[in-house]
């Protein structure tokens, strides 16, 4: 559990994202939620033990930052921008069903093995409070700016809170650690990277590795530009996505950083998905189809 702000956490050791709460004059708001059942029941326990949790904003639908939701039931509103609510249920269940979840926990988290599915969590808990671009929440003394800035997803959203001088963006920045591009729009991407560069904070919480600065902010768009001019490189010689992935992607050159977070058994699959995006996002382009 790191402290990012004097009434601020994030704990960036767990499986999946890194789950965060600001702890304010009237309870909790806390921004996504951990990944594995058993870090969600402890973190809610401890919470609740103090001060009720009002609010949980999901910053984006992967599964890392969503699946804990269902464990934070007790009057916990959650907040997400409109399409994340819309493709919720999708993305929660877009590596397998809950038979499958336990099956895999038995293997990698016993502890979390009688939690998935258990009856006391029947809802999957999606957003009910939505949002198109802004939304702004005062709770306590604290206020919650919540902003839509599309890039690694549609529904990417940062939350900026001022009184603490922190933002939390989720996977719009990996901070030391492989960056995703399986599914992102590269250019919305780097236009998020400049409105977060605009905010008045101290420190980013990204949504995976340690909390970071501003300065970070150049390294992580270059790691993006290197990825698109990468495969613009293949696009522009008529090169398939196929017939890229014949050969060894140069991985390390476009991203030096190790992959996060128990990832690792992803990291074949995810350089497959990020060659396939970039090269139809690219092509989309160059044929003026935009890339919505
Ligand atoms: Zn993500």
């Amino acid at each position: 559990m790191r402290r990012v702000g004097p009434n601020s956490y994030t704990e960036v050791y767990f499986a999946g994202c890194n789950p965060s709460f600001v702890e304010t004059s009237d309870g909790y708001v806390m921004i996504d939620s951990p990944q594995q059942p058993i870090d969600a029941v402890r973190w809610r326990e401890r919470m609740e033990d103090k001060a009720p949790i009002r609010y949980l904003i999901n910053t984006e639908p992967h599964g890392d930052h969503i699946s804990g939701n269902a464990y934070f039931t007790n009057n916990t509103q959650v907040v997400g921008q409109v399409k994340l609510q819309e493709c919720f249920e999708r993305y929660l269940f877009a590596f397998g069903s809950l038979d499958e979840k336990r099956e895999r926990f038995k293997e990698t988290d016993p502890d979390s093995v009688w939690l998935v599915g258990h009856p006391d969590y029947p809802a999957v808990n999606p957003p009910t409070l939505t949002f198109d671009d802004t939304l702004t929440l005062n709770v306590g003394n604290h206020t919650f700016n919540i902003i839509h800035m599309p890039g690694h997803t549609a529904p990417q959203t940062s939350v900026l809170v001022p009184e603490e001088g922190v933002v939390f963006t989720g996977d719009n920045v990996f901070h030391r650690c492989r960056s995703w591009l399986q599914e992102c729009d590269p250019w919305e991407w780097l236009a998020a990277l400049k409105s977060i560069e605009a905010l008045d904070v101290e420190t980013i919480v990204p949504g995976h590795g340690e909390p970071c600065g501003k300065a970070y902010l150049k390294e992580q768009g270059q790691i993006v530009e290197n990825w698109v001019g990468y495969i613009e490189g293949f696009v522009d010689r008529g090169v398939s996505a196929d017939e890229i992935l014949k050969q060894p992607v140069e991985v390390t050159k476009q991203d030096p950083y190790p992959i996060g977070q128990r990832l690792f058994v992803l990291d074949g699959r995810l350089t497959d998905m990020i060659v396939r995006n970039l090269h139809k996002r690219i092509l989309d382009k160059k044929a003026g189809r935009g890339a919505a």
